[in-house]
């Protein structure tokens, strides 16, 4: 009895924070994600180059319900969506996935983990049924890339990142959320190949229209 009553409790504050709750994607209220946006997140897989000649594959475009449904993960804390995220996420990554295969993901800023909490790459690789390996670290910190073009975000994140132990011409795959020039998984390639690893492509959950050349 005294269960029951307390399943109901439970029950009364999901369905009160459900009310209170809108989608992520359009603001609908009473819903986290609302069917019409989760249909959105459908993956959209494509494939482009970095300037530095590694292979992306992203699933979603950085655009409408996408962009907004990452920038709340990214932003304000809202870690439910990673899994609708990831799955999209999984479409790209799961066929570069071999067990032989090293997943790894975009290291984040101390600052960034400090105040979310959680590293969005790593976890939208775990949501993706996969294991993310550890092995990139920032040595120096780059300004924030907002506002930057290509060249610029080139030079800013050169010499950023450094790769733990020693490859050994194992292959790597790297994950990162989004990909605007494709700088930031090129310093990863060379800090990975530097290494003695061997990136075989990268996979993004979202590539910026007009700038990543998708
Ligand atoms: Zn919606």
């Amino acid at each position: 009895m005294q269960t029951s009553s307390r399943l109901l409790g439970v029950g009364a504050e999901l369905a009160a924070f459900l009310l209170a709750a809108t989608c992520a994607g359009c603001d609908e209220p009473g819903t986290l994600l609302c069917p019409r946006c989760r249909c959105d997140l459908t993956p959209r897989p494509r494939s482009s180059v970095t300037p530095g000649g590694l292979p992306v594959h992203a699933a979603l475009e950085f655009d409408g319900v996408a962009a907004r449904c990452i920038r709340r993960l990214k932003g304000e804390g809202e870690t439910y969506l990673a899994r609708p995220l990831a799955e999209a996420l999984a479409t790209v990554l799961s066929p570069l996935a071999t067990p032989m295969t090293w997943i790894v993901p975009v290291p984040t800023a101390r600052r960034a983990f400090r105040r979310r909490g959680y590293r969005v790459p790593e976890l939208l690789i775990r949501r993706a049924h996969a294991q993310p390996q550890r092995m990139l670290s920032l040595v120096a910190a780059a300004v924030d890339q907002r506002g930057l073009g290509a060249r610029e975000r080139e030079e800013n994140v050169r010499g950023t990142m450094r790769a733990r132990g020693r490859g050994e011409g194992a292959e790597v795959v790297i994950v990162d959320d989004v990909v605007t020039t494709g700088a930031t998984l090129d310093e990863a390639a060379r800090a990975l190949e530097a290494a003695g690893y061997r990136t075989v492509a990268a996979v993004v959950l979202a590539a910026t229209p007009h700038r990543s050349g998708f």
